[in-house]
């Protein structure tokens, strides 16, 4: 089961090429994979054109049934699911079996959601005329996922795109395929048609060019880099292919001085680490007004630096690795740029001494992070907070707007006022008030700006796969 997933079979790559898996927790292979490329798309868009008009013309109701019956799957077999997804992407057990979980409400979600993707009917203008408004399911469907979220990424796509009676050609990232196998089997064996969904892992940017290349693919979705995005959308430029981009974020924090501040400064520290602080909606720019500013910052890097930091498959694990050398890479990066820039370090800032192998890096709090520092402006993607003091309610809507992204936001007050000012000032797609699970399967997930194009999960995700068709009955 661990290859490629074309037309309802499980094969090799075209070509013979492998692609080893690593842990990035050990750097040990743990699965050598056959990697794909053009010729593998190719096929897996053959295979879903010929598998869409039947299953478009299946009802919601039946689409619901292999949909609901994944989503009891992924349930009841979450723990031994989470083992693969700790593997390959370094997140403690409890996060991957929580990821699972929560994933599956995609599938059940979805499942009926579509029941109620009512069209309209609209009184017209003239009397001999009637119009109406009907959805259709757009054709087949390119997914280009990341490794953060190997369950959660996928799902809310795979299962909004399926529920809308679209057929589907899946790259996961090549870091967590295990995952998406397991995913797919999963599909599989709750009883999905050939062909409706296929699995290409493989040369991301053969793949990529593939999807774009085929008139059959109606649209792309993509969940990754800003950098990726933009290739993306400079190729859709030429095809016309429509896009759904999920790309990077930088969120800011407001913290008013009204705050339980021991309460804020421990969960602050928690939502900074989940996943190692590589979560597109992580929280990265604390703007932290200037009497509480001192206090956050020490109590903050205090729960930081108490972290069990390890191999997610050990249950005492707080914080796991980073996906890859690359990553801890930028991260580095990112941190000595701020420092060499005047920012003050609290704590981590460097690799634990205590684990020679694996991708791992220490939970970092910057302070005197000005507009200009390294990690005000750039995505970190990993376990690195940076605080700014303000010492008022618009500087520091201000500060919280000045960047180029526009995914998440997060204000911590108890004031009325001041979070309704806050919530309607800031330019990003989600704002949370007092809770760092700003977002939901039933609620809209889109970024502004540089974050994105289009929204997942809620009724929003479903319509991103339905195109509209207006009837219009005329000479009545
Ligand atoms: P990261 O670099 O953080 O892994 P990416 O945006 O590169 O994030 O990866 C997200 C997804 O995009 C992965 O599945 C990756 O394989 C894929 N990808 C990378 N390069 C391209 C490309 N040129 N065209 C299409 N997809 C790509």
């Amino acid at each position: 089961m661990r290859q490629n997933y074309i037309n309802g079979q499980w094969i090799n790559a075209q070509g013979g090429k492998s692609w080893d898996v690593l842990n990035p927790a050990t750097e040990e292979v743990i699965a050598t994979l056959p990697f794909g490329g053009a010729i593998d798309a190719h096929a897996a868009i053959d295979a879903a054109r010929q598998a869409f008009p039947a299953w478009k013309n299946t009802n919601a109701w039946q689409r619901a049934e292999v949909l609901k019956k994944t989503a009891d799957l992924m349930r009841s077999r979450a723990k031994e699911l989470a083992v693969d997804t700790v593997a390959e992407s370094g997140k403690p057990m409890l996060e991957a079996i929580g990821e699972w979980t929560v994933a599956a409400q995609f599938f059940e979600w979805y499942a009926e959601e579509a029941k109620r993707s009512y069209g309209r009917v609209i009184p017209a203008s003239r009397n001999n005329k009637r119009m109406s408004v009907i959805h259709a399911p757009m054709g087949v469907v390119g997914i280009i996922t990341a490794w953060n979220f190997p369950v959660w990424n996928l799902c809310r796509v795979w299962a909004a795109a399926l529920a809308a009676g679209c057929t589907i050609v899946a790259k996961p990232s090549e870091y967590t395929p295990l995952t998406a196998m397991n995913l797919m089997a999963l599909l599989v064996e709750a009883g999905l048609p050939a062909g409706a969904a296929n699995l290409v892992l493989g040369d991301a940017a053969a793949i990529g060019d593939a999807l774009l290349e085929r008139p059959e693919v109606r649209k792309i979705h993509f969940v990754g880099s800003t950098r990726v995005g933009k290739i993306l959308l400079e190729g859709a430029s030429k095809t016309n292919t429509k896009l759904s981009l999920e790309l990077g974020g930088n969120a800011p924090v407001l913290i008013f001085p009204d705050v339980d501040l021991e309460a804020v400064c421990k969960s602050a520290a928690l939502a900074k680490s989940r996943n190692c602080g590589q979560v597109c909606v992580s929280p990265q720019r604390f703007l932290v007004h200037e009497s509480i500013y001192q206090a956050f910052c020490e109590k903050t890097a205090g729960h930081l630096q108490a972290f069990k930091i390890g191999n997610g498959q050990d249950p005492a694990t707080q914080l796991g690795p980073l996906i890859n050398a690359r990553q801890r890479e930028n991260v580095a990066k990112v941190v000595e740029q701020s420092l060499s820039q005047g920012a003050k370090l609290y704590c981590g800032g460097k690799r634990p001494s205590h684990l020679p192998k694996g991708y791992f890096y220490e939970p970092t709090l910057l302070a005197n992070v000005e507009q200009q520092t390294a990690i005000f402006r750039q995505e970190v993607f990993g376990p690195v907070m940076g605080v700014t003091p303000f010492s008022n309610l618009d500087q520091a809507i201000e500060l919280a707007n000045d960047t180029e992204y526009g995914l998440a936001s997060y204000c911590w007050t108890n004031d009325l006022r001041t979070s309704i000012k806050v919530s309607e000032a800031l330019e990003f797609g989600i704002v949370g008030i007092n809770e760092w699970a700003a977002h939901a399967t039933e609620a809209p997930f889109g970024g502004w700006k540089q974050s994105g194009l289009g929204y997942e999960c809620g009724e929003e995700g479903l319509h991103e796969y339905l195109e509209k068709k207006l009837v219009s009955i005329g000479d009545l």
